[in-house]
């Protein structure tokens, strides 16, 4: 049976406009007259430190701290990069790898992370250099209903960074089976393959069932 929803509306629990856009352009074919709503659009929210050790963990963090705070059915994910040479690392701690710049360097923190990585990897081969992105995207009912899901885009960090589409690692990873960077990818191409969008289009079943 479905849980009553307040007029079909969903809270993803996040300011950034580049996941919402790409939330509503899956949902609402899916959903006609579906509100997906962000952060911004519900006002006072005191967001939760992200201190889990996995991706789920964070992403379940997020969403309960939505869904209590909303009453309403909220998503939420945490996605990162986990680099096989490294035993699966930067993961959860790929946004601040390579932690607080060095005075005077005013390098956007994507590019710091970026050439921190490149450097730890400088010395593995290219037959050694897979990895893969990460997104945990979970969903979490007001009544305290959980369901979690992963997507993955495997490939290889490449040598050096090439493409200015995406954002974060995106200039240094090459999914598999293509190869330019995911930089180089149109938003549609990448969304079509992503971890972001394999986890999302995997919960819209979920979803329907719930707001039906
Ligand atoms: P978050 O899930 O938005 O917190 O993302 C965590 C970090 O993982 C980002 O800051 C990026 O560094 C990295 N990341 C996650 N998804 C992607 C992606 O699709 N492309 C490039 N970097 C990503």
């Amino acid at each position: 049976m479905a849980e009553s929803t307040a007029g079909r509306r969903v809270v993803l629990a996040s300011h950034n406009k580049g996941k919402l856009a790409e939330l509503r352009r899956i949902l609402e074919p899916e959903l006609p007259g579906i509100e997906v709503l962000g952060l911004d659009d519900i006002g006072d929210f005191a967001e939760p430190v992200e201190d889990q050790p996995t991706f789920e963990g964070n992403a379940l963090l997020k969403a309960r701290a939505a869904a209590k705070a909303t009453g309403l059915l909220s998503l939420a994910d945490d996605s990162g990069i986990c680099v096989d040479a490294l035993n699966g690392m930067p993961g959860v701690l790929s946004a601040r790898w390579s932690g607080r710049p060095q005075e005077g360097d005013s390098r956007p923190v994507a590019e710091r992370n970026n050439a921190l990585l490149l450097d730890q990897l400088a010395d593995v081969p290219d037959d050694r250099r897979g990895g893969e992105f990460r997104c945990a995207m979970a969903l979490v009912t007001p009544s305290g209903a959980e369901v979690v899901e992963i997507g993955i885009m495997r490939g290889r960090v490449q040598r050096g960074p090439t493409g200015d589409g995406g954002f974060g690692y995106d200039p240094l990873f090459v999914a598999e089976g293509y190869d330019v960077s995911t930089a180089e990818l149109s938003a549609d191409d990448k969304d079509a393959i992503s971890h972001r969008g394999k986890a999302l289009r995997a919960m819209v079943p979920r979803l329907v069932a719930l707001l039906a």
